[in-house]
């Protein structure tokens, strides 16, 4: 079982906290910039990547305003497919459903593959509470489960781990639970990879029911589509009798012909390749071949919260490609449990306020967790404004906290209003900084500051103000004029 999220502190404790990490920095910042020049070199390739971009975009903008008649048609070919097709209003009703599939067909294990939306909804430990083991497929998915850790990034949950750590949890975790890793196991990819697999195809082999995720469903067969690298995905897609999918109502895509788009944009943006290795469909059932029994479970789970906000609802054009988190410097530095969520890094910044509200100190943090530098609007295949949908979440922090006694930094900001609006005032306030400037002399930064000033310098090392200002040595130097 991974850990959890619940009872994260908010963004800039937990910042804090991971940037006292060195070796999780040093193996972020050596995967990221790994991935990032792969991603850069296979997007120059592409001659028409912007209109490739804009297409997706315009896909997903077209789904998003029909979603209604799109869920319904996916949901009448899935139907007429074989699957039986569930709707789930949450994690809660989504985990009921799941669990009472599973425990239908007698088993008490599942294997899993490609589900970052059960790891949002929590079925893992709903499963656990009902008895029943569910056991990740996915590489970087089953180091963070052995190691009791958490995901971190989009795609390679694992990313903050480096191969010695992989080597360490394999040697002390794979025996607990199954076929245990090789004596004398070295660090080597391809042993490590060799050990995941002698692990795992036990499980696959013995496992009745799978449950998968989905890339994308396409409205007009009831086709669904997993991208992955390792082939582990096709294993649980194909041996087991019984195959539960549950998938976002916005990963809908209204034509197979629509799928050109997203299976050129998805690989080089995500893993950096051309294409990705293991591309499977599947439609409903196929009588005496794959599973017999498919169920899809339509999940919401503030999916339509997110829609109603005619700004907001960009996001959940998102094709969960990471390309975003690896350009982000805030990501790099501080790492994706910071963000208390299995969507870290920009994308995870304003999806989850979107998803969950912004009530939580979490979720009110996550919009502030972000320099706005641009970067991750710049690689976005499908063109999500990702720093003006941080503009507009941070405007809806601020007018929830309206009304009532006026906060320290509220207080804070109306004098620093007051002060911009007249420029004999704002020369006054330099006058005054140049004084502290002075008295502080030859100091770095300027260091705590009392009482609720503290939540400012605490987040920051504020240089402090020169014993010139500009304004002062232009009137020594050139007088008045
Ligand atoms: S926001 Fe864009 S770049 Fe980030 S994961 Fe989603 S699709 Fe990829």
């Amino acid at each position: 079982m991974s850990g959890t999220f619940i009872g994260m502190p908010a963004f800039p404790v937990a910042a804090r906290e991971a940037l006292d990490n060195a070796q999780q920095r040093r193996n972020l910042q050596h995967a990221t910039q790994t991935i990032r020049d792969k991603r850069a070199a296979v997007v120059d390739e592409v001659d028409r990547w912007e209109e490739l971009r804009v297409a997706g975009a315009a896909i997903k903008d077209h789904v998003l305003t029909h979603l209604d008649g799109y869920l319904v048609q996916l949901e009448e070919s899935l139907t007429r497919a074989g699957a039986t097709v569930h709707w789930a209003r949450d994690a809660e009703e989504a985990n009921r459903i799941v669990t009472a599939l599973a425990r239908e067909t007698g088993t008490d294990e599942v294997v899993k593959v490609k589900s970052m939306t059960t790891q949002e909804i929590g079925l893992n430990e709903a499963l656990e509470d009902a008895g029943i083991h569910a056991w990740e497929t996915d590489l970087a998915e089953l180091i963070v489960q052995l190691g009791r850790d958490r995901p971190s990034h989009i795609l390679v949950p694992a990313i903050h781990r480096n191969r010695a750590e992989i080597r360490e949890i394999f040697l002390r975790e794979m025996g607990k639970v199954g076929t245990p890793a090789p004596e004398g196991l070295t660090s080597a990819p391809h042993e490590l990879a060799e050990s995941a697999r002698r692990h795992l195809r036990e499980k696959f082999l013995r496992a009745k029911v799978a449950i998968s995720g989905a890339n994308f469903a396409v409205a007009e067969t009831g086709t669904l589509v997993v991208v992955e690298s390792e082939g582990n995905g096709r294993m649980c897609l194909t041996l087991p009798e019984t195959l539960i999918s549950v998938v976002g109502i916005e990963k809908v895509l209204p034509t197979v012909a629509d799928l050109d788009v997203f299976l050129k944009l998805l690989p080089r943006s995500s893993t950096g390749e051309r294409m990705n290795p293991y591309t499977s469909t599947w439609t409903g059932v196929t009588p005496g071949d794959g599973p017999q029994q498919v169920h899809v479970v339509l999940l919401d789970n503030g999916r339509s919260d997110a829609l109603a906000d005619h700004v907001g609802r960009q996001a959940l054009r998102c094709i969960r490609c990471s390309a975003c988190l690896n350009v982000c410097p805030v990501y790099e530095r501080v790492g994706g449990h910071a963000y208390g969520s299995v969507y870290p890094g920009p994308i995870g910044a304003v999806l989850n306020p979107q998803l969950r509200g912004t009530e939580s100190p979490v979720d009110k943090s996550l919009p502030y967790a972000s320099s706005l530098c641009g970067a991750c609007f710049d690689v976005c295949p499908v063109r999500i404004e990702i720093p003006d949908l941080l503009v507009h979440l941070r405007t809806r922090v601020v007018d929830e906290k309206r009304g009532g006694l006026p906060s320290g930094e509220q207080l804070a900001m109306k004098g620093a209003s007051w002060m911009f609006a007249e420029h004999t005032r704002w020369e006054r306030a330099q006058r005054g900084a140049e004084l502290g400037g002075r008295v502080l002399g030859k100091k770095d930064s300027i260091g705590r500051l009392p009482g609720p000033l503290s939540a400012w310098s605490d987040a920051r090392d504020a240089p402090i103000p020169p014993g010139e200002s500009f304004r002062t040595w232009w009137k020594r130097e050139r007088g008045q004029g």
